[in-house]
């Protein structure tokens, strides 16, 4: 096939992978008006991904004419979360399910050990299927240049500095391992699996965890900015409390906004009750208690007070706010809509619509896997 036929399959095979993400289950018929494809390239194309195991028929009833829809049982993308204190992993079907999920606690810190954890993880989320597998991704916290797979600086992975993480798993594994930050997986779950790509490219996903930080997506592609730094926004000043925050200096937005911090005030405001621990257990007592959800309201102002200029700036149609407790976020995601209408004081306060995600820890493998997925879906080579 000569070259420019072969890049026009490949197009429409992406085409129709993602048609039937968002869209599916679809008929052939249906993937050539959407996609505007010629019914005979579908018919060709379709064949190929049924072969690949990355499409079924939708229908039992083995009609020619069946709806297509992608395969969540056959193929899957190995996903790993690299935590200062262990790797987790698991397989991403092409549906979201995760399965077959594994963790390994880190004994000794560094680029050894994590390394080989890492790969460990990943030959037992592999199991006895290495055909199954579609791509390999480990996401890590910290500032992530991703096309050459290193690790520009993470401060809780050991203070690393341009750590070439890809190459260090790929010599131990034999294939390539893409290497993500774990912030823009968590974008990534909301966007693919969350569909959210479907009617949205700007969106703005705000995570809150043992940090905080954000990433963004601007006309449906990742903003990484100067040295992989964009979406740092957790040690830009939120305060005048002389709040000491891990990176060394006071009062960064971390310092009032992060799941730490939200439990350290409830526990000062409310001191009579308990000593909170989750953000589960805050968002229990929201219901019952005015002072959690006052503390709550808190966050969110100072939240909406610093996001303000990043959406006038940005116009995002959607703000998705990620929390360790899904329920917590969305009170959260609904107060931080609430006050952004005082803060864009000439802009129209329905500039953004906030809602939450899911759980972080699965998000982030989910998110992990969706990256590879949209990444294969596009570049993907079938054998
Ligand atoms: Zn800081």
């Amino acid at each position: 096939m000569p070259r420019t036929q072969i890049q026009e399959r490949s197009r429409n095979r992406a085409r129709l992978l993602e048609a039937l993400h968002f869209q599916g289950p679809l008929t052939r018929s249906q993937l050539s008006k959407r996609c505007g494809i010629r019914q005979t390239s579908v018919g060709s194309i379709a064949q190929e991904l049924l072969n690949a195991g990355l499409v079924r028929e939708a229908s039992e009833s083995g009609r020619i004419r069946a709806p297509l829809a992608l395969d969540p049982e056959r193929r899957f993308v190995v996903a790993l979360e690299l935590t200062p204190t262990e790797v987790r992993g698991a397989r991403v079907h092409l549906d979201g399910a995760l399965q077959h999920a594994v963790s390994r606690p880190l004994k000794e810190s560094g680029l050894k050990a994590a390394v080989a954890a890492a790969a460990a993880v990943a030959r037992r989320v592999t199991g006895r299927e290495p055909d199954a597998v579609l791509a390999t991704v480990l996401a890590v916290t910290g500032m992530v240049d991703e096309p050459r797979g290193v690790v520009v600086r993470s401060a809780r992975l050991w203070q690393w500095q341009d750590v070439a993480l890809g190459d260090a798993l790929k010599t131990v594994l034999g294939h390539r391992v893409r290497i993500v930050n774990d912030t823009f997986a968590q974008l990534w779950d909301g966007a693919w699996f969350g569909r959210e790509f479907a009617h949205t490219t700007g969106m703005l996903y705000l995570g809150i965890g043992e940090g905080l930080s954000c990433a963004l997506l601007v006309h449906g592609r990742p903003v990484t900015g100067l040295g992989s730094a964009a979406g740092e926004i957790g040690h830009v000043r939120a305060g005048d409390e002389s709040r000491l925050c891990r990176c060394g200096r006071q009062d960064c937005l971390e310092t009032y906004a992060s799941a730490p911090a939200i439990l350290a005030e409830m526990t000062k405001t409310l001191p009579a009750a308990k000593k909170w621990t989750s953000l589960a257990q805050a968002a229990d007592a929201a219901e019952r208690l005015p002072p959690v959800m006052a503390v709550i309201d808190r966050v969110a102002a100072r939240l909406a007070r610093q996001l303000a200029p990043v959406l006038a700036a940005l116009a995002p149609e959607k703000v998705l706010v990620g929390c360790t407790d899904p329920r917590f976020g969305a009170r959260l995601a609904d107060r931080i809509q609430h006050h952004i209408g005082s803060e864009l004081l000439g802009v129209p306060s329905a500039a953004a619509i906030f809602s939450a995600t899911g759980p972080l820890a699965a998000a982030t493998l989910r998110g992990a896997g969706a990256r590879s997925l949209a990444e294969f879906f596009r570049n993907g080579v079938l054998d």
